[in-house]
């Protein structure tokens, strides 16, 4: 594919008019669906032309051997899939803009006439993602509208369909840049300090990519425009597949933070000094691992130790320091803070039996994200109807149930909900896993999660 040329602020293509709800238009306004969609069965259209978008989308920033995704910022891979979601803006005749931060907008009806729905997620993976995380947001956003389309959808709110960029991090070490930006939770100083491990810094990420750095900053009018964000995502764990539900609706993202531990000890020769001499680090390190895994258990959290540094990293020397990185995630602050507090205070009794120094510094933190609650309990009610219609969107026996679960994974809805009202979608993942290749959503499964999206959409936007 080629390469997305668009400049922030830039909108082009025409839109299908839509009747504002403040504004009793003639129906002759209203979206009418493109010949282009006319080939695409009803009444689930949606799940026909999700399919179509998702093997288009496929190749696009594959590796050959990993068989993982490699999509990073302001990359060529990145490109391409911004070419992609231009190109499905505008065969819609949806008005395309890209913003001053590089997100992506496809709009159907007149973007700044306010109370806009809006609806997406990215397109950027993690080193060797899953092909889900993201793209399943943004192709079934696409479907679902296309579902809404064929069912002969009136609008009354606009509705616009978004690409958020950056959202994994994964180049410049930072997640959600597109949305932080936009919300001003990132300065634009802050964003020129970006620097991937090639030493570019984002500004000239994005220039080289054909965007303007100049323009980035906060994006207070844009959010202003918007009544409501709906971000559909596979699910980063196990619990629809535990409940034997489709699709799930978020009830928060869970508190969470990263802690570093350097363990001190004294370097020395790993065949000449005697074990009762040493002060080996990895010692209490190992067992602060081991500690962590109990507190978590304890609290039903998560904490994990995946990352370490070790000098002089010798195999035949005694460290002299190692130093661990703890993520740690619960359901709610006290919790987390008492794993937190336990794990530091097992290091701090293994350190002090083999000599070791401990120092502990929080790097970061992230508080608990509540979704907006008005608008969950609105989808709830909506998704329960529709499901009580039997369209699928509901459990396996066709009832009412939409579970609401929490998750240990930051999204760009998570950064949005301080600014506007914010809801997630979930859709089943059978092993739960998640930044890997092995991420997978049935079929079956993402053509509920459109028509769950559809159902939102309607209820939401139109009359
Ligand atoms: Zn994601």
């Amino acid at each position: 594919m080629t390469t997305d040329g668009g400049r922030p602020g830039e909108a082009e293509g025409s839109s299908p008019a839509l009747s504002d709800r403040r504004d009793e238009r003639p129906r002759s306004r209203e979206p009418q669906p493109r010949e282009q969609l006319s080939r695409v069965p009803g009444p689930v259209s949606g799940g026909a032309s999700f399919q179509e978008m998702w093997r288009e989308l496929a190749p696009v920033g594959r590796h050959r051997e990993t068989g993982g995704y490699r999509r990073y910022a302001w990359t060529p891979a990145d490109a391409d899939c911004r070419a992609w979601f231009r190109q499905q803006a505008e065969a819609r005749g949806l008005t395309y803009e890209a913003d001053r931060n590089g997100n992506q907008w496809a709009w159907l009806g007149d973007p700044t006439a306010g109370d806009a729905v809006v609806t997406g997620s990215h397109l950027d993976s993690v080193p060797d993602g899953g092909a889900f995380d993201g793209p399943l947001g943004v192709v079934s956003s696409f479907a679902a509208l296309d579902e809404l389309l064929a069912r002969g959808a009136r609008f009354a709110r606009p509705l616009a369909l978004v690409n958020f960029g950056d959202e994994e991090g994964a180049r410049f070490g930072l997640a959600c840049v597109g949305s932080r930006l936009t919300s001003g939770q990132l300065t634009v100083e802050q964003a020129h300090r970006l620097t991937d491990a090639e030493g570019i810094t984002l500004p000239r990420a994005m220039e080289a990519a054909g965007y303007d750095p100049d323009a980035l900053g906060a994006d207070p009018e844009r959010l202003g425009r918007i009544g409501a964000f709906v971000e559909l995502h596979v699910e980063q764990g196990r619990a629809l597949d535990l409940s034997g539900d489709r699709v799930g609706l978020a009830s928060a993202i869970w508190p969470h933070g990263r802690w570093r531990f350097d363990f001190r000890g004294e370097a020395n020769h790993a065949g000449t000094t005697r074990l009762e001499d040493r002060r080996d680090p990895m010692l209490s390190y190992a067992e602060t691992v081991l500690a962590a895994r109990r507190e978590a258990e304890l609290a039903g959290a998560v904490a994990t130790f995946g990352k370490i540094s070790v000098e002089p990293n010798g195999v035949n020397a005694i460290p002299s320091l190692v130093r661990g990185w703890l993520d740690s995630r619960a359901a709610d602050q006290v919790t987390l803070d008492q794993v937190v507090g336990g794990v530091e205070k097992a290091a701090r009794a293994y350190a002090e039996a083999h000599g070791i120094d401990l120092d502990v510094v929080r790097e970061s933190f992230t508080p608990v994200v509540e979704f907006d609650h008005a608008l969950r309990d609105e989808l709830t009610r909506i998704l329960g109807a529709a499901a009580a219609g039997g369209d699928g969107a509901g459990g396996d026996d066709g009832g009412l149930r939409v579970p609401v679960l929490g998750t240990g994974a930051g999204h760009d809805a998570g950064i949005l909900s301080s600014s506007i009202p914010t809801a997630m979608l979930f859709v089943r993942n059978p092993t739960g896993v998640s930044h890997s290749p092995a991420e997978f959503a049935a079929e079956d499964d993402c053509v509920a999660g459109v028509l769950a999206l559809a159902d939102a959409l309607e209820g939401l936007a139109c009359r």
